[in-house]
């Protein structure tokens, strides 16, 4: 029998793996990946530098242990290059794999802006455990870190680079800090607290050239400021992988098309994770991804099965004023409604007939999190 085959090994790949072996434990299975295989928590790769945790600390499994746990064959540093839907096989690196089924679990890239300078090259982006080895070796004497991007992820890396004693300045073209999640004023009470620990945030700017200087380096704003800096880590994002499936012939969008079943536009071939939009969702989260590797575990194992997303409220490791957001769904009309508490702030986004279509807690407020979960509808029911 032809082996369910899943291309990757990270939260996607290996959720939907452990789950479908709950379900189904002799079909073969043969994982693809382009990386070493191991098994880690990508969150906590913008929290380890706080618990000096070195990559080896993170790591949970080889892919040794994986495959024994899992009962599947996993070939490691192996590229998928292409997806022959018609003939039912794969190609990695030259060699063809029919398959019963097949998972695209490819996740997604870091975006890169064009940065001019003769230390551009230098520009680091941490979305793997190997970025996160190279980001360590790279700040290990480091005083001073550029953060590109103050989204979520910039966000979290300002503040493990701050417990950990290294300064940071954090440049977005935005107004505030997490500005496609936060309304202005949450976004401004973030960066207002986190100024006092003494993050130096550039908004309303971008990074125009980075050079070499000496033994440190030179980042020129797009206003002409200079800030002198040992790193340079650029957080602006991510684009679901896409490539694979459009040259396939497959349903592609913001990320690769998939019905509620994680279903492509072609049969047995289906998608989770990061490179996946649902239902014109992408969400590039934990909690969306263990919720589809169940549900697509019992679809392989033929139950069909729609995907459901409950509620799914994000924390933000921003440990010293902690915030936890759940924006509004996509395209329904409301406002915010804010309310300073002491020590933190309330952001409820309201619908129409005054229900709660989202919130943004910030720092006490956190501790309501669960009581407001509950009234949030859900995302896809
Ligand atoms: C620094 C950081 C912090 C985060 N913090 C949080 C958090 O606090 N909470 C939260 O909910 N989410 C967080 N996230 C997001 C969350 O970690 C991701 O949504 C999740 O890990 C994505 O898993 P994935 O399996 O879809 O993709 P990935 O982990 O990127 O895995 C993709 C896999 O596909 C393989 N691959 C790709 N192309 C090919 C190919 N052609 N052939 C073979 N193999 C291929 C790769 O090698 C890899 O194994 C964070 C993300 C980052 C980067």
């Amino acid at each position: 029998m032809d082996p369910l085959i899943i291309v990757g090994t990270g939260l996607g790949g290996y959720s939907l793996a452990r789950e479908w072996r709950k379900i189904d434990a002799n079909t073969p299975l043969l994982i693809l990946t382009r990386d070493d295989g191991h098994y880690y928590s990508k969150p906590m790769l913008s929290g380890a530098y706080t618990g000096n945790k070195p990559p080896d600390a993170i790591a949970l499994g080889d892919a040794a242990a994986m495959a024994s746990q899992l009962k599947a064959e996993i070939r490691t540093r192996i590229t998928v290059e292409e997806l022959d839907t018609a003939a039912g096989c794969v190609r990695a690196d030259g060699v063809l794999t029919a398959y019963s089924n097949v998972v695209l679990a490819v996740g997604a890239d870091p975006i890169h802006v064009p940065v001019a300078g003769d230390a551009a090259e230098l520009v680091m982006s941490v979305n793997d455990l190997a970025d996160y080895a190279n980001f360590r070796a790279a700040i290990a004497t480091a005083r001073h870190v550029t953060i590109i991007g103050a989204g979520l992820i910039g966000c979290e890396f300002a503040n493990d680079l701050l417990s950990g004693g290294i300064a940071s300045a954090v440049v977005d073209p935005a107004a505030y800090p997490l500005s496609r999640l936060l309304p202005a004023e949450a976004g401004a009470a973030l960066a207002h607290a986190y100024a006092g620990f003494g993050v130096d945030w550039r908004f309303g700017r971008t990074v125009a050239r980075v050079d070499r200087e000496g033994t440190r380096l030179r980042v020129t704003l797009d206003g002409g400021e200079v800030l002198a800096t040992d790193a340079v880590l650029s957080a602006i994002g991510l684009r679901p992988r896409t490539a694979l499936a459009q040259a396939a012939g497959l349903d592609v969008s913001r990320g690769i098309l998939v019905s509620r079943q994680l279903r492509t536009s072609s049969d047995r071939v289906y998608a989770l994770g990061d490179c996946a939009e649902v239902d014109g969702l992408v969400l590039p989260y934990v909690a969306p991804i263990m919720q589809a590797a169940r549900a697509l575990a019992s679809t392989l194992a033929g139950k069909p099965t729609d995907v459901a997303y409950p509620p799914m409220p994000v924390l933000v490791k921003t440990s010293r004023y902690p915030v936890v957001v759940a924006p509004p769904r996509p395209g329904v009309s409301g406002s915010w409604c804010i309310d300073r508490l002491e020590g933190g702030m309330r952001a409820l986004y309201r619908a129409g007939d005054d229900r709660i279509e989202g919130f943004a807690l910030l720092g006490s407020a956190t501790a309501e999190r669960q009581k407001l979960s509950r009234e949030l509808p859900a995302l896809l029911d």
